[in-house]
């Protein structure tokens, strides 16, 4: 180290040695003859140096009493706090047994009456309780961190979308988030159900982090998706100024977007496919499949595969609960073995692409749960895997240049991203005999 950062360095410490009546919190490590000033340690906003700082969390079935009553609140106090915490804009109705809570009281107070409790609610929100004067509860946030990140993956044999994620995003939630979230993007394009060993995928996101540490996806901006030696590349571009216009569009200015959803269902394995002949499992003959099975938890929702009127919301013992939209002279969809239906599904309401009619069950013949989904074509019942359906409509042409201005460095980036790839954990194998 040079002489003349030292001497810098003395100068500096002279500078705050003068200031000394100034309260505000130093930040950095200031170095004075060898002795270490740390810097003050600031939590939830508070300076925990200037109160004297207990640290617990909740046990099992515990209130609100159990976490204030030992640090001297009333119960009146406690009754008045936990009617606060309950209000819409705290939103805190009970306590979760594993969470650390922060209890804050005055230095030097023997008794260490609470005078703050903090409370995270989750990695983001926290609640303080002001038991100093009146009773006044809040929520407050961290600051929200979004970042622009990649990544890139591949499928491998007998594994699926979040599989492949799972490697890749080490909050469980955000690989729920990004396979939704690619899935939505590419929902019209690529048959989910149908993913093959070797099929690859870059995505460009935005990450959530507070503090440093990811907690959510924030949306894709680009995606590039590689199924059956197929590549499809999806860019999120905004058709007008104010970016209320925003949607996926394909390389050549195609929006992503088409008549019909791949599914009904996100998330399930087709249990039987479309067939002219099977044997039937609950009634032990073989006849014709005249629909495509998508196995599913009960209650996962049923979403209508695209927009049009419900011409059927009813039960038959062969079909149980099942819905029935037609789409335009063309095209019908059924839905069969329903829980029950969505709120407000009737005959007669006009669904949207994606909404929810219902949910997944197994009534009428059904051995467990899933959707029995059936595409009806021109009044016949068809395979809709094997259906070849109508491209979406172009970008109109005035807009073609300007997209194409944009996403060509993205392409560029994607292209030149390299696949991340799967890492086989290998078993320890002890090479002593
Ligand atoms: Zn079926």
């Amino acid at each position: 180290m040079n002489t003349i950062h030292n001497f810098g360095f003395l100068f500096l410490s002279f500078l705050f040695v003068a200031c000394g009546g100034n309260e505000e919190p130093i930040v950095e490590v200031i170095e004075k003859d060898s002795v270490i000033i740390p810097p003050p340690v600031i939590e939830y906003g508070f300076v925990l140096d200037s109160f004297q700082v207990k640290r617990d969390t909740v046990e099992d079935n515990w209130t609100m009493s159990h976490m204030f009553a030992p640090y001297g609140v009333s119960q009146w106090d406690i009754n008045v706090a936990a009617e606060r915490a309950a209000d819409s804009l705290v939103g805190l109705r009970y306590v979760k047994e594993g969470v650390p809570f922060i209890i804050l009281s005055e230095l030097g107070d023997t008794s260490e009456t609470a005078q703050y409790f903090i409370y995270p609610k989750n990695i983001v929100d926290y609640v303080i309780f002001d038991f100093r004067d009146s009773v006044v509860v809040e929520k407050q946030s961290k600051p929200n961190e979004v970042h622009e990140k990649i990544l890139s993956g591949e499928i491998i044999q007998n594994s699926n979308l979040t599989f492949a994620l799972d490697q890749q995003l080490e909050d469980i939630n955000m690989t729920g988030e990004m396979a939704e979230y690619i899935a939505g993007v590419f929902a019209w394009t690529i048959d989910f159900f149908r993913l093959h060993p070797g099929d690859e995928f870059k995505v460009i996101y935005n990450e959530k982090s507070v503090e440093g540490t990811p907690y959510a996806v924030g949306g894709i901006t680009s995606a590039w998706f590689k199924h059956q030696g197929h590549e499809f590349y999806a860019f999120q571009y905004a058709l007008d100024s104010t970016g209320t216009q925003i949607g996926f569009f394909n390389e050549e200015g195609k929006e992503m977007r088409r008549p019909f959803l791949m599914a009904p269902v996100k998330y399930s394995r087709i249990s039987s496919g479309y067939s002219g002949r099977r044997f039937h499992p609950v009634q032990k003959r073989w006849k014709a499949h005249l629909g495509t099975d998508y196995a599913a938890p009960k209650g996962t929702p049923i979403m209508s595969t695209a927009n049009g009127t419900v011409i059927a919301a009813s039960y038959t013992s062969g079909n149980g609960n099942y819905v029935k939209v037609k789409h335009d002279d063309t095209y019908t969809t059924q839905y069969l073995h329903m829980t029950g239906f969505a709120e407000g599904i009737r005959k007669g309401v006009y669904v949207e692409q994606g909404q929810t009619i219902g949910y997944v069950g197994s009534t009428g013949l059904a051995t467990g749960p899933h959707v029995c989904y059936r595409f009806w074509k021109n009044g016949k019942q068809i395979d809709h895997r094997a259906e070849k359906f109508p491209t979406s409509v172009p970008m109109v042409d005035s807009l073609l240049p300007s997209y194409m201005e944009y996403i060509k460095p993205i392409r560029a980036r994607i292209d030149s991203m390299p696949i991340t790839p799967y890492i086989v954990e290998e078993e320890v194998v002890d090479s002593v005999q």
